[in-house]
């Protein structure tokens, strides 16, 4: 069963306009030493060795990028994508970032795909207008739109596959960073931040130093000292923050502050069931809220919990506030037997 996931409201056109802003590294931190770039033709070895000296990390979860090839290696990935969407209302970086070097993000995704041994590359952008984009830079790459209902990875995924390909995503990035790797010898020590909120003066995207203090960062996006909530990560999966001595790191895409904490107000189910609709594998999250309400849950109850991504559109569609996906997570370790709910 394939639900229909979570549509978001993604106008970035403002916050695209201004492109990547430069920061500087705080005078503490070491001027970073290029090594030496691949000579002649890279082969996938090189392209590796490359990324490892760069220390290049994926966006998405943090892995270092060689360790990933290797393992899209080992499950015989046919076709490689870009990841180059924010699913998410606020985050623009990794659009920023195909905007800003549509060139580099499409030879890096090249030189990744050999390295990983996809027959295959396409670069997925966040919208049609962004793919003519591409088309009017004349970027010799396959292109496609990953549309704007969350979670927009999944559904491309799944479409891929559905066609027979064995498909995999890698962000926008870890492309231009590989790029860099292989061609300037640049290491990878930067990452694009999205800074937005209503307690931001100079909401945009923001080119940053890995390990600069939070603190930092936002003092020079103008956050209001008074702000009551931070958090990192997408507006769908981030988690508030309060120790802004924490550094930015290759996973910090998106840093949303705010003048007040959002209300978390939590209401009984009203049986609308677009939790239902929304989920894309399946679950049925009201039953599995009602089930754990009412008691130890019964196991033949709780449908595909197991297979929930965490994507989170659950939660986001309920009408009553519920933490649906949090629901449904507690849920699947009790089915697993391991843990109580
Ligand atoms: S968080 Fe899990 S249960 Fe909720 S919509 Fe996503 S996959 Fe379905
Ligand atoms: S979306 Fe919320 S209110 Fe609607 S059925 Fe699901 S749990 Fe109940």
């Amino acid at each position: 069963m394939a639900g229909r996931g979570v549509k978001l409201e993604q106008d970035k056109k403002e916050i695209l306009k201004r492109g990547i802003h430069e920061l500087p590294a705080p005078e503490s931190f070491a001027v970073p030493s290029r090594f030496p770039p691949v000579k002649g033709e890279p082969d996938p070895k090189r392209i590796l060795r490359a990324a490892e000296a760069a220390g290049i990390r994926s966006e998405t979860d943090g892995v270092p990028l060689r360790d990933l090839l290797r393992s899209l290696a080992e499950q015989k990935t046919t076709l490689l994508a870009a990841r180059c969407f924010d699913d998410d209302p606020f985050a623009a970086g990794e659009q920023a970032v195909l905007r800003e070097s549509p060139e580099k993000v499409a030879d890096g995704l090249a030189l990744a795909a050999q390295a990983c041994g996809a027959e295959e590359t396409l670069i997925a952008a966040a919208s049609r207008a962004e793919v003519r984009l591409l088309s009017a830079r004349k970027i010799p790459a396959a292109a496609v739109a990953a549309g704007n209902r969350s979670p927009a990875d999944f559904f491309l995924l799944q479409s891929l596959r559905r066609s027979g390909k064995n498909a995999a995503l890698l962000g926008a990035q870890a492309c231009a960073a590989l790029s860099d790797a292989v061609r300037e010898g640049k290491p990878a020590v930067e990452a694009v931040v999205t800074v937005a909120g209503n307690a931001v003066s100079k909401p945009g995207n923001y080119r940053v130093r890995i390990g600069m203090p939070l603190s930092l960062l936002l003092e020079f996006c103008g956050a209001d000292r008074r702000a009551q909530f931070v958090s990192v990560g997408t507006a769908l999966g981030g988690h508030s923050v309060l120790n802004l001595n924490m550094p930015v790191g290759f996973s910090t895409r998106c840093i949303t502050v705010l003048k007040k904490p959002p209300l978390r107000r939590e209401f009984a189910c009203v049986r609308c069931g677009r939790c239902t609709t929304a989920c894309p594998v399946g679950v049925v999250p009201w039953l599995v809220h009602r089930e754990l309400e009412s008691g130890p849950p019964e196991p033949l109850l709780l449908f595909h919990v197991g297979e929930c991504i965490g994507c989170r559109a659950c939660s986001a569609v309920c009408p009553s506030g519920i933490d649906l996906a949090g629901e449904v997570r507690r849920a699947a370790l009790t089915k697993e037997g391991g843990r109580s709910v």
